[in-house]
């Protein structure tokens, strides 16, 4: 067995060879940061070539939506409920709902029993619940998935299929025709983080409170804009705000070692999307008289096909919303318009450190949150009242 003869740092980890290989041939492990990557078994291998023809990498060009002028919108699900639940407004899920309503599927991200995030399909509004919430680490497609929507396409069922660019490029591009059934939704991405990395920080996490039960990235009960996650053991329910989580706090701090390589170079998640609708935190947003500034999830939701324009119409009611312009969302989210920046010598300083003393000399070295820093996420976590008094005096003397 050798790894795909791909240029390997542009590889996504996206598995539209692996499901397009007659002979199934393609399988998909990890390498040894933990990233999805095709291993070919050349016992199988015919020689074909077609793993290579569905590549999506260096096409984006054939995915690009480009027919329509986008439409930008700032929007949050008026179900309060599903706001709270979801990890920016709420939108994914009411869209997602709609398709449920028509005997539809709806594929995204979810936690296995293992707690592998996977993508997988789902038929019943009860089981969205799954599929709810940000799952801040690289989602595994199987051999077989894209496959099995194809199936469903064919049959004419309305299909709901979300992810990250370059998933959607990969699954675009194995179909390698449009079906009108098929509604496109991805995520502003800026990279995603080791699932192998992610594994151990749980089982660290373990070790101290006891068995996982539930692991929310983001827990909003308290607040949007400062990330908190959520744990749920067999002991206790423990919030964490971004400087307690040792995650979050690289997340947030240091992510770019975290990140694929490939997100480095991604040509799907910027300039000219590749999906009907695209959703995501809208940063930066100021208060209107429509919509409030309540720190309570805000999606921003750019519709760039007929389509996914037609779908979102059929939906909004569900939302309170209002038009936008496309570059107030782009300064919020730098990411819409280059990929984040490389450093190859802090990754590999990273990923060494990792693999010479694992996710403990890690957090000795990288986990450094100054007083200051933790003082402010204190007060703004735990008294935001007085933490927003502070700012205005703060503003007012200024
Ligand atoms: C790795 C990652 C990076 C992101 N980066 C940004 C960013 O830089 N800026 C920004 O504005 N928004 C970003 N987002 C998107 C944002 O966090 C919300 O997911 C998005 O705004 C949708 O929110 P919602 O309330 O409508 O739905 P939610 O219910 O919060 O989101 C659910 C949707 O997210 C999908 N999803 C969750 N985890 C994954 C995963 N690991 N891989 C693929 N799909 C997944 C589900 O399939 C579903 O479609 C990122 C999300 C992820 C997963």
């Amino acid at each position: 067995m050798k790894y795909i003869d791909l240029k390997s740092d542009a590889c996504t980890g996206c598995s539209a060879c692996a499901n397009k290989c007659p002979s199934k041939a393609i399988l998909i492990s990890q390498d040894q940061c933990g990233f999805y990557v095709p291993q070919i078994d050349f016992e199988k291998c015919t020689d074909c070539g077609l793993c290579g023809k569905t590549c999506p990498v260096g096409h984006k060009k054939e995915f690009e939506c480009s027919d329509f002028k986008i439409k930008a919108y700032a929007a949050y699900a008026k179900d309060e409920v599903i706001r709270r639940e979801s990890s920016s407004g709420g939108v994914f899920s009411e869209l997602a709902h709609h398709v449920l309503d028509k005997n539809g599927i709806v594929y995204g991200a979810a936690f296995d029993e293992n707690f592998k995030v996977v993508h997988i399909g789902i038929r019943r509004k009860e089981e969205l619940v799954r599929l709810r919430g940000s799952k801040y680490v690289q989602s595994f497609i199987s051999e077989t998935l894209y496959a099995e929507i194809k199936e469903a396409l064919e049959c004419e069922t309305q299909v709901l299929f979300s992810g990250t660019p370059c998933q959607i490029a990969g699954l675009r591009s194995y179909l390698q025709k449009d079906y009108p059934n098929l509604l496109s939704v991805d995520l502003i991405c800026h990279g995603v983080p080791s699932p192998k990395f992610f594994a151990d920080y749980l089982i660290c996490l373990e070790n101290k409170y006891g068995k996982i039960k539930q692991y929310f990235f983001r827990d909003k009960n308290k607040s949007w804009k400062i990330f908190n996650s959520k744990v749920i053991t067999e002991r206790k329910n423990i919030i964490k705000y971004m400087g307690q989580d040792f995650y979050l706090y690289l997340y947030l701090n240091h992510l770019q070692p975290l990140l694929r390589k490939s997100c480095y170079q991604c040509e799907f998640a910027s300039k000219g999307p590749i999906s009907d609708i695209t959703i995501g935190d809208f940063w930066g947003y100021q208060a209107s008289k429509t919509l409030p500034d309540d720190d309570r999830g805000l999606n921003c939701v750019l519709c760039s096909t007929s389509r996914g324009e037609a779908f979102f119409e059929a939906v909004k009611k569900k939302f309170n919303c209002e038009i936008h312009g496309l570059e107030e969302i782009e300064k919020g989210n730098p990411v819409l318009l280059h990929p984040v920046k490389y450093s190859p010598r802090d990754r590999d300083e990273f990923w060494d450190v990792f693999f010479k003393k694992g996710i403990g000399g890690i957090r000795k070295i990288y986990y450094s949150p100054s007083l200051k820093y933790r003082l402010i996420l204190f007060l703004k976590f735990n008294c935001s009242w007085f933490y927003n008094l502070l700012r205005r005096v703060y503003r007012l003397v200024k």
